[in-house]
């Protein structure tokens, strides 16, 4: 089963994410993280991505692809896949589309994580991240035991380069002015649901797996058993 995340930055899609990865057995696939990853290995994607990452606009859709694509088919269908963050544009969706079609396979499910752009503002400006494992904090809403450090592995908590407060902004405009229109995309092709996104993480992810279970119960029941092997 695959399956695609949509929703802005703050929306708790990265953490929702972990847990459907883990809960499904599904193999994570964050853009955002592999495009951190290539800038700070300094790689010659990372080196073209990395002006536009730090100004908060979309990398190219030719680099971005290129990425993503590559990986789909180093999985090859062993595992189902949870795209987080990919794609972010109508060109993305296609092409994504066609690889998987010929690799026999396809997008079984998109799930919209709504929440309202205030809130989104709010969050995102109290959000830290582990340098470790990319660990999510929030100062005001969910803060770390000790200030600075991640519960889980100890490691420094920092602020992302793109959440700087008027960033933020720019980014929240290109979710709702761009990467809004995939929710038509997917909605044609029957695919896509939406779950309220301002629960806790834990009721979202019990709302989308629910969801999930009802859309396709035989599909997860797969993929648990082969993620399991
Ligand atoms: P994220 O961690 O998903 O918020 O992504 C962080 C940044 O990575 C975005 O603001 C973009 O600069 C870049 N990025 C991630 N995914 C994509 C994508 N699918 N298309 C273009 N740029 C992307």
């Amino acid at each position: 089963m695959n399956i695609i995340l949509i929703g802005a930055q703050g929306s708790g899609k990265g953490t929702q994410a972990q847990l459907l990865a883990e809960r499904l057995g599904l193999a994570p696939c964050a853009s955002g993280e592999l495009l951190r990853e290539e800038i700070a290995n300094g790689t010659e994607l990372g080196r073209a991505a990395k002006d536009y990452y730090d100004r908060g606009d979309l990398v190219p859709d030719d680099l971005v692809v290129g990425m993503i694509l590559a990986r789909v088919r180093d999985l090859d269908g062993a595992v189902g896949i949870i795209l987080d963050g990919f794609p972010r544009t109508i060109p993305q969706a296609r092409m994504l589309d066609e690889q998987l079609a010929s690799l026999q396979q396809r997008i079984d499910a998109v799930i919209y994580l709504a929440v309202p752009r205030e809130q989104l503002l709010d969050r995102l400006s109290h959000r830290y991240i582990c340098r470790q494992n990319g660990h999510v904090w929030n100062t005001k809403t969910r803060p770390p035991a000790l200030p600075g450090i991640c519960d889980y592995d100890g490691s420094e908590l920092y602020q992302r380069s793109d959440d700087a407060a008027e960033k933020v902004a720019h980014r929240l405009d290109i979710f709702f002015g761009e990467t809004i229109h995939l929710l038509d995309y997917y909605d044609r092709q029957g695919k896509l649901f939406q779950v309220d996104g301002t629960a806790s993480p834990e009721e979202v992810n019990a709302r989308a797996v629910t969801r999930l279970m009802a859309l396709n119960g035989a599909a997860i029941s797969r993929t648990q058993e082969a993620a399991s092997q």
